[in-house]
């Protein structure tokens, strides 16, 4: 069976020694690969070659650190089809969906080829009689990422870009349940050029992410998965005296008004509620329709859309999705749609007991649509985080504005309309972190910036962008003020220059 090791430098741990975790292919529901599952003494290694590489990458002149990002995006491009098919065999996303988040992730690294130009610090020339003042970005040191299964590239990407072309060493804790392609990116850096020590992958559980939140040598932490943990994550580092930056869960919701142009929106749905099986935290999993005619027309479009949907293996170029991630997530999905119906919504199309002939075994959902769901509901507070579809039906505009703003999460949302202003007063009064106007998955291109509000995201600074570049670095402000020993300004000449 193949095992998947840490990236540490000078490490050859080899398969057998120590706890391990279980890989699945998702689409036979078997085992593929065994990733060892690291502690304290693991992080300490990372960390010592970490210590020993950072102060000479930091003082690496950010161009030469670009050219490094230069030349890992060419080697992610060349190895595209390779990280795809490997991403969509331990996640289960179609081969399209797996491009899709490598791409995504490029981005970031698209944005770090200009970090020289947006590390340059500010500078005031006479704040005072001779005096001036200038800022620079200077790295932490060494900072940590831990990363959920749902983008096991885009993630480990927003992240590791960044505080690497800043010009710190980075730890990557990647998702034990599709660790590999983090590894396969830390080897495209080293193949790159980036030196040894500078990104390492660290595979672990719990046990590895505390050893991370207490470890003394590490500044800031970024973590993204679900809320919880998040906040435990956060409140962890942040004792330790962290910079942590944590983003959780999502339950976005896509408002419909009764002048939207409902086959679009239908079509947007089918890919924003149930592309990648619905496991995207930028996903669209709660459909406000406004006005009950508006509901009615919806549902009515909705039905046959979704049963026209295939569910298929993750590599079938025909499937709009495939399996979720594993059995248990499958199981909790399923449990969700049993609450759903328990509490009293109107279950319209049931996706529980599917299977895929030939994978019987394979972790599938079927799409789910729910009508007539409300905010008392369970079902409706928590994130399912699968391919299942609520309708909670709002009658009017000021009652689709409560609706995502009181939700305990405020990751994203969209609006679809044809009217302006009701787009505008929306976008102003909602309590989200990113709003799409008739754009269902309003994930921020890589020189803006990602974050969710409320319980989408503890801490401040956001990922990628300018937050990202906030966050992994510390400003410097130095006041200078140069008496004139010259004699510049009409006193003696200093003695040896007559
Ligand atoms: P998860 O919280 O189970 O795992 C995330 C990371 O935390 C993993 O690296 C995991 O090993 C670690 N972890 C798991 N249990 C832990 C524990 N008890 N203590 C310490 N660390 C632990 O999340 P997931 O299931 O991998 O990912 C899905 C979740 O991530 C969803 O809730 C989704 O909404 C969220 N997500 C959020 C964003 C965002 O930007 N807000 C983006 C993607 C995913």
């Amino acid at each position: 069976m193949r095992f998947i090791d840490h990236h540490i430098v000078g490490h050859s741990g080899g398969a057998g020694a120590g706890r391990t975790g279980d890989v699945y292919d998702p689409n036979t529901g078997k085992v593929q690969a065994s990733v060892t599952l690291g502690t304290q003494a693991d992080l300490d290694r990372a960390i010592a070659a970490a210590q020993a590489a950072q102060p000479a990458w930091a003082a690496t002149n950010p161009q030469r650190r670009a050219r490094v990002m230069f030349r890992f995006k060419e080697l992610v491009e060349a190895n595209m089809d390779e990280l795809a098919h490997l991403l969509s065999s331990e996640h289960g996303k179609v081969i399209a969906d797996a491009r899709g988040d490598i791409q995504r992730g490029l981005e970031v690294i698209e944005f770090c080829c200009g970090i020289p130009h947006v590390l340059k610090g500010e500078y005031t020339q006479g704040a005072g009689p001779g005096i001036d003042v200038y800022s620079m970005r200077q790295p932490l040191g060494i900072g940590a990422g831990i990363t959920p299964f749902n983008f096991p590239a885009m993630i480990p990407l927003w992240m590791s870009g960044v505080a690497v072309a800043t010009g710190n060493a980075f730890i990557l804790k990647p998702s034990e349940r599709d660790p590999s392609v983090p590894v396969r990116l830390a080897e495209l850096f080293r193949d790159a050029g980036l030196p040894e020590g500078i990104l390492q992958v660290v595979h672990g559980d719990k046990e590895m992410v505390d050893a991370i939140l207490d470890h003394p040598a590490i500044s800031a932490v970024s973590f993204v998965g679900s809320s919880d943990i998040a906040h435990y994550v956060y409140r962890r580092g942040v004792e330790a005296g962290k910079r942590v930056q944590a983003m959780g869960g999502a339950k976005n919701h896509g408002i419909v008004m009764p002048d939207a142009d409902l086959d679009q929106v239908v079509a947007d749905l089918s890919g924003a509620a149930f592309g990648s099986a619905g496991e995207r935290c930028m996903a669209l999993p709660v459909v406000v329709p406004v006005g009950d005619q508006t509901a009615d027309r919806l549902r009515e479009k909705l039905i046959p859309a979704i049963e026209a949907l295939r569910v298929g293996v993750s590599t079938d170029a025909e499937a709009h999705y495939g399996p979720v991630v594993n059995a248990a997530h499958k199981q909790r999905v399923e449990n969700w749609i049993q609450t759903g119906v328990d509490e009293g919504a109107e279950l319209v199309v049931d996706g529980r007991g599917f299977t895929l002939q030939g994978h019987e075994d394979g972790f599938f959902v079927g799409p789910t649509l729910f009508d007539r769901v409300t905010t008392d509901m369970s079902a409706y507070k928590e994130e399912i985080f699968g391919p299942v579809l609520q309708i909670v039906r709002a009658k009017t505009f000021e009652d689709a504005v409560r609706l995502p703003s009181e939700h305990q999460y405020g990751n994203g949302v969209a609006i679809f309309t044809r009217n302006g202003h009701a787009a505008r007063e929306f976008a102003a009064r909602v309590n989200v972190g990113m709003v799409g106007i008739n754009v269902p998955i309003p994930v921020p291109v890589a020189y803006h910036t990602f974050g969710g509000w409320k319980r989408s995201a503890f801490g401040d600074t956001n990922q990628h962008g300018m937050e990202g570049v906030k966050f992994w670095t510390k400003v410097k402000t130095v006041t200078q003020r140069w008496p004139d020993g010259f004699g510049m300004s009409g006193g003696d000449l200093p003695r040896g220059s007559e």
